[in-house]
C-alpha cells in the first residue's frame, strides 16, 4: 500500500518522558483520518493530555484524545486503570456519554489508592508520583485484589467487551487508533527505574492493554517534542537550569500536577532508543515553533527555514525513521502533514534528507 493516510491500525506513543503533545497529534489524526475507533491504552488517570479543539482547551486523563471527532467510537482497554470520578467528569465535559465503552475488565482506582500513595514517602518524595492512585491500583491488580469496572454500578451504562469491538472492527477493515500514555522512558521496564510509572508504556504494552496482537498493527507513530521535558524526579541528560529554560521559552507545567517541568535539549540518542523500543514507523515532532519561532503556524514544509529543516533531517538521519507530522503551534491544525508523500511505511534504514 502506498503511504497515504492512516493505515487500519495505528499506535501513538510518547518518545521521551511524556508531555510530548500526544493529545494534539491524536486529535489531529482523529479529525483528518476519521478513525472508526480511538482506544485508550497506557496507564490510568496519572496521565494528562491536552487538546485544543474549537477554541476550547480540554485536559484529559482517561478519555481518548480522538473524542474531538464526533463520529469516532471511544474505547478504554482492559489494561487501563479507571478512576470512575475522573471518567464520569470527563464524559460530561466532552459530551461523549453516548459513544464511550469501558472494558469490563478495567481495574478500578479507589480513593484509598490515592491515600496509600500520599502516605508513601518513597512514592511522594523519592519517585515523585502524581499520587493519582494508579500505582497502588496496578499493584493491587497484580495481587488479583483490585475491583473491576463490571462491579461498579455508576459505570454500568458504559461497560462492555471493548476487545470484542476492536476485533470486530478489524474484520470489517475499519480504522483504529490506539493511544498510549506517558513516555517511553517512564516505562516500568525500559525507563529510568525507579523514577518511572507503574507499567510498561511502549507501543507493545499499549497494544496488550487493548487486546491487539503485534501482527495486527500497521503503523507506530512515536512522538517527540523538539526539546525534552520531565516532571517529577529522575535523571534528565543535559538538563538546563531554570533561568536558561525560561530564556529559551521552554518553561512548562504538568497537566495533572501543575508542577514545573525540567527541560533539556533534544536527545538524539534517547530518540533512537525510543524508535527501537517502539518499533516506530513514523515520527511526529511537536513544538518545532518553540525551537524555531519562524516555524510558528507553518502548514507546509516549504515554509520552514534552513535551520528547522536541518534539525528535522538530523532526527531522520539519526533514527532512520521519517518525520511525518510536525507541530507548529498549540492548535490541532497548526501542523505540517507529510504523509501524502508516497513512501513505504516501513522505511527504517534509509533516512530521508529533505532538499527543499
Ligand atoms: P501530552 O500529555 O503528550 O498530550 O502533552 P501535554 O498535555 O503536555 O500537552 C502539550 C502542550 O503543548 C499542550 O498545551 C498543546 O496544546 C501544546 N502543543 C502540542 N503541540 C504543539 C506544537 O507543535 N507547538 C506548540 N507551541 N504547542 C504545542
Amino acid at each position: 500500500m502506498l503511504f497515504g493516510y492512516l493505515l487500519p491500525c495505528t499506535v501513538i506513543v510518547g518518545g521521551f518522558f511524556g508531555d510530548e503533545g500526544k493529545g494534539k497529534i491524536a486529535a489531529y489524526l482523529a479529525m483528518k483520518d476519521k478513525p472508526d475507533i480511538c482506544v485508550r491504552g497506557g496507564n490510568g488517570p496519572n496521565a494528562g493530555h491536552t487538546v485544543i479543539h474549537g477554541g476550547v482547551q480540554y485536559s484529559l486523563r482517561l478519555i481518548p484524545s480522538g473524542f474531538v471527532n464526533p463520529s469516532t467510537h471511544l474505547l478504554i482497554g482492559p489494561g487501563v486503570p479507571v478512576d470512575p470520578t475522573v471518567l464520569l467528569d470527563e464524559l460530561r465535559k466532552t459530551d461523549s456519554e453516548q459513544r464511550i465503552e469501558v472494558d469490563n475488565q478495567c481495574a478500578i482506582v479507589e480513593p484509598r489508592h490515592k491515600e496509600q500513595e500520599s502516605r508513601s514517602d518513597h512514592l511522594s518524595k523519592k519517585v515523585g508520583s502524581t499520587k493519582s492512585g494508579v500505582g497502588a491500583c496496578n499493584a493491587e491488580r497484580a495481587l488479583r485484589m483490585a475491583k473491576l469496572a463490571q462491579q461498579i454500578p455508576s459505570l454500568k451504562p458504559y461497560v462492555g467487551d471493548t476487545v470484542g469491538e476492536i476485533q470486530k472492527a478489524f474484520s470489517e477493515n475499519k480504522k483504529i487508533i490506539i493511544e498510549g500514555t506517558q513516555g517511553t522512558f517512564l516505562s516500568l521496564y525500559h525507563g529510568t527505574y525507579p523514577y518511572v510509572t507503574s507499567k510498561d508504556t511502549t507501543a507493545s504494552a499499549a497494544c496488550a492493554d487493548v487486546g491487539v496482537g503485534p501482527t495486527q498493527v500497521d503503523d507506530v507513530i512515536v512522538i517527540f517534542k523538539a526539546y525534552v521535558t520531565r516532571v517529577g524526579e529522575g535523571p534528565l541528560e543535559g538538563q538546563l537550569d531554570r533561568d536558561e529554560v525560561a530564556r529559551r521559552g521552554w518553561t512548562e507545567f504538568g497537566t495533572v500536577t501543575g508542577r514545573e517541568r525540567r527541560a533539556a535539549p533534544f536527545d538524539f540518542k534517547l530518540a533512537k532508543r525510543a524508535v527501537q523500543l517502539n518499533g516506530a514507523t513514523q515520527i511526529a515532532l511537536t513544538k518545532l515553533d518553540v525551537l524555531f519561532p519562524s516555524a510558528k503556524g507553518a502548514r507546509h514544509i516549504k515554509d520552514l527555514d534552513k535551520a528547522a529543516k536541518a534539525f528535522i533531517s538530523a532526527i531522520e538521519k539519526q533514527t532512520g525513521v521519517p518525520v511525518m507530522l510536525i507541530g507548529t503551534g498549540p492548535k490541532e491544525e497548526d501542523l505540517i502533514d507529510l504523509r501524502a508523500v508516497a513512501r513505504s511505511p516501513r522505511v527504517r534504514t534509509a533516512p530521508i534528507v529533505r532538499q527543499n
